[in-house]
């Protein structure tokens, strides 16, 4: 329960009226013009920054979720390079060592 100032917009009669704290709609004493209490408006704006929130949540969530993709990405993308890089060394010493080997074949042959 709350004393509430009001100023009827049809009479322009200002009222003092006692409204339980859910009542929303009073009506003018006077003419009986309706009348939202300011609270209802409240309560709507209220509802709406809740909205707003959980928006905001929404898309920090969506952004998280492709922060996590892209991380995943570039793990993978980085375990395939360092893959090749492998591929390559190994092809490299192969290389190195088939020159030797042909080296010291070819040493080996002239010496005979
Ligand atoms: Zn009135």
């Amino acid at each position: 329960m709350k004393l509430v100032c009001l100023k009827c917009e049809n009479c322009d009669a200002t009222s003092e009226i006692n409204v339980e704290d859910n009542v929303t709609i009073v009506f003018c004493s006077h003419c009986g013009t309706k009348k939202l209490l300011d609270d209802g408006t409240k309560k709507i704006e209220h509802h709406i920054k809740n909205e707003d929130v959980a928006r905001i949540t929404e898309s920090d969530n969506q952004v998280k979720l492709k922060e996590i993709e892209l991380a995943h990405k570039e793990a993978k993308l980085k375990a395939d390079q360092e893959k090749f890089e492998t591929r390559i060394g190994l092809v490299v010493i192969i290389a190195v060592a088939g020159l030797i080997i042909a080296g010291v074949v070819a040493a080996i042959s002239s010496c005979g």
